[in-house]
């Protein structure tokens, strides 16, 4: 792709932890198109490792067919997605679709389902995307903010008010997803952009990490390893040393200060401060 897009580095793990017998994560990396995918099959389901890899490769297929970023729109700020936003969403819907009907067509796959977690850089703009738990969090001058709100029962009776943050983390309802791929025909995404800048950070994670490692700590990780390997092995360590109780998948990018970028995107910015 063209050279308005911004240099990261970019390094992801899975490790089906502790308990599991398998992994049903997923995850994939289209470097060039600077477009990262994970998915976490849901577990207790049948064929929760078929759903998560059929969503990060039908999202990735779908990505590669849409040539037309170059000439793209972009979103006005007001809610209106950009064409590579929407393009993602559209994706996501026909995973959806296809992991829906292979759940419908083959007994062995029956209510199969997963979550997914899409983020996608073009030039200085971050468009992500998600269905289910599985988050994409910004780091920004050292502090960590959870981009996407998890479709999970716990989740939303913390946004009412009618649970705390922790007696989510203690309930045992925690794995109730509201949404999820292949579970319905149709699936509503969630979708939102914002700007990047340079020395930002992005983790993409599934809920095998942030179940088991505390958010702060997930911060310190990120603001202290040196390159983003380091990050990606040191996160999945920590949720096993706290148990591994499940999957742990991470994706770990991170934004370099590149000259050109700052002086196409940011003019303000002086070069002399990179
Ligand atoms: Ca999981």
């Amino acid at each position: 792709m063209s050279a308005r897009q911004p240099q990261c580095d970019v390094a992801a793990l899975s490790d089906k932890g502790r308990v599991r017998p398998i992994n049903e994560d997923s995850y994939r990396i289209c470097a060039e198109q600077r477009l990262f995918v994970l998915s976490d099959g849901l577990g207790g389901a049948a064929k929760g490792e078929v759903a998560s890899a059929m969503a990060v490769e039908s999202v990735v297929a779908s990505l590669q067919e849409d040539a037309t970023a170059e000439s793209s729109s972009n979103g006005d700020g007001n809610g209106v997605l950009s064409h590579e936003t929407k393009t993602l969403v559209e994706a996501i819907q026909l995973a959806n679709q296809k992991i829906h009907e292979q759940g419908t067509r083959d007994p062995a796959c029956r209510g199969m389902g997963a979550t997914i977690v899409a983020a996608r850089i073009t030039g200085n703009r971050l468009s992500v995307v998600h269905v289910g738990d599985s988050r994409a969090y910004l780091l920004r001058a050292n502090k960590l903010e959870q981009l996407t709100a998890d479709h999970s029962l716990v989740a939303e009776q913390v946004r009412q008010g009618l649970m705390t943050p922790e007696q989510a983390a203690a309930s045992e309802l925690q794995s109730v997803l509201t949404r999820a791929l292949g579970t319905e025909a149709n699936v509503e995404v969630d979708a939102d952009e914002i700007e990047l800048f340079p020395s930002d950070s992005l983790l993409l994670c599934s809920d095998g990490l942030t179940r088991m490692v505390p958010e702060e700590e997930i911060a310190t990780i990120l603001v202290q390893a040196a390159a983003v390997p380091a990050a990606a092995e040191r996160l999945v360590e920590r949720a096993n040393e706290y148990g591994g109780q499940d999957n742990v998948t991470v994706v770990v990018i991170r934004l370099l200060k590149s000259k050109s970028w700052l002086a196409k995107f940011m003019p303000w910015f002086s070069p002399n401060l990179v």
